[in-house]
């Protein structure tokens, strides 16, 4: 990490800093396990995408999936952004945070009818449709609110994003979106609904994708339905193309460029004036935030070294779900550099032998350190849960010179309060 990292973290006097924050000062005020986000690495990785787009209209709809906090959506919101939503509780947050409802399209395969009424009820910009069941079934609810849906239809490119096979959603074998040779027929079904508008086409192939040749191939095989639309009769006002964009975990990792990706879109979309929409979630949080946690012991065994951590896999999924890599770098930098270096596991403290954030790394530890793990501002609170009975961790943002807690450390009574024993 240089003074100057774009993640909004940097090492200063052999202490680790987010902005101008030392991470020391967050644990001591606000405790571990944290996340940390810096506002100036949120903005700058928003207005990177946006601008790669300047030479097009286009709205991009942060994912809110990626990392709900309210404080981050009402700073895209500020920045004049949209939301990608997949629930009615995720339109519930992005209303309280003050995005405007007008910019958010909703997808997901399982919309629930009163989910859509409420989606309705708010205005959203688009309903991201994914079967013919639904088109039916949000036209029959419109129809009896006496409104009428504007849809998308989601469809799948079929085409391999070459990411996780859990965070692959564009081959034909995945649940998601309509089959591409059934989309022409299912818009023609929907111009006969009355109580749909058709406002666009929509695909979105995976997360975490490193090339711009599976994002060009679904762009070429999405454009090729556009024309065939067109040629039916059937205009469109916008194209969204999903999200997906990869983020660099690894220093030795180089991920498509968003200026590359931009290139590789637009190239698929020339001479075209319809508005495109963007889906992203991992681009935008990801390197925005880290997970800091203190080592609580050392424990040395015949075959490997653990260091046992505060935080675990209940905050940050990712490794146990996908064997993902995080970086893992020790908030006191000067100590680091002298101590002798040793291979660690370093592991959380549930019952499971998944529970691990990072395996074999070398690190001159001691108990009581504390540890940032890299890349932890999206999907890291957003897939938190409380097993093992354990409180979700504080989120802080760091603005500058000043840190914010942006949600509390959850309180053990809290967990159960909804819960009751049998009289
Ligand atoms: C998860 C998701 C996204 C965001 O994906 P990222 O890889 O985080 O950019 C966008 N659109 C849909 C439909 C999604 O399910």
């Amino acid at each position: 990490m240089t003074p100057n990292d774009p993640s909004g973290f940097n090492t200063r006097g052999g202490r680790l800093y987010a902005e101008n924050v030392a991470l020391a000062d967050i644990a001591a005020a606000h405790g571990t396990p944290c996340f940390v986000y810096s506002k100036a690495a949120l903005i700058a990785a928003y207005t990177g995408f946006d601008t790669a787009f300047a030479a097009h209209p286009h709205l991009v709809c942060y994912a809110v999936k990626a990392n709900p906090n309210l404080a981050i959506l009402n700073l895209f919101a500020r920045l004049g952004g949209g939301f990608d939503i997949v629930s009615g509780g995720e339109l519930a947050r992005v209303i309280a945070a003050g995005g405007d409802p007008h910019k958010v399209v909703f997808s997901g395969v399982g919309k629930k009818a009163q989910e859509i009424r409420d989606a309705l009820s708010a205005g959203i910009l688009c309903f991201n449709v994914e079967s013919p069941s639904e088109l039916e079934r949000i036209d029959q609810i419109a129809a009896e609110m006496g409104k009428v849906a504007p849809v998308s239809l989601r469809v799948n490119p079929d085409v391999d994003a070459k990411t996780h096979p859990y965070i692959a959603t564009g081959l034909k074998e995945s649940k998601f979106g309509v089959a591409h040779g059934d989309a022409l027929a299912l818009y023609r079904r929907a111009r006969t609904l009355k109580h749909l508008r058709i406002d666009g086409i929509d695909c979105h192939i995976g997360s975490q994708l490193t090339e711009t040749a599976p994002f060009s191939a679904a762009v070429e095989r999405v454009m090729s339905l556009v024309e065939q639309l067109g040629a039916d009769g059937i205009a469109l006002t916008h194209i969204d193309v999903g999200g997906g964009l990869g983020i660099q975990y690894k220093t030795e990792e180089h991920p498509c460029r968003v200026d590359e990706y931009a290139a590789a879109i637009l190239a698929g979309v020339k001479g075209r004036t319809e508005k495109l929409v963007f889906e992203p979630g991992r681009f935008l949080v990801g390197n925005a935030g880290v997970l800091l946690t203190r080592v609580e012991y050392l424990k040395r065994t015949a075959d490997r070294n653990f260091a046992v951590v505060d935080a675990a896999m209940n905050d940050l999924m990712r490794p146990a779900l996908y064997d993902a890599w995080h970086d893992v770098l020790p908030v006191d930098t000067a100590h680091a550099a002298t101590g002798t270096l040793e291979p660690w596991d370093v592991v959380g403290p549930v019952c499971e032998s998944g529970d691990f954030l990072a395996r074999g790394r070398k690190l001159a530890l001691k108990e009581g350190d504390l540890l940032a793990i890299r890349s932890a501002g999206a999907y890291g609170m957003s897939m938190s849960s409380n097993y093992n009975t354990r409180p979700r961790a504080a989120e802080v943002m760091v603005d500058g010179a000043r840190m914010h807690v942006i949600r509390q450390r959850e309180n053990v009574a809290a967990l159960f309060a909804g819960e009751a024993i049998l009289p």
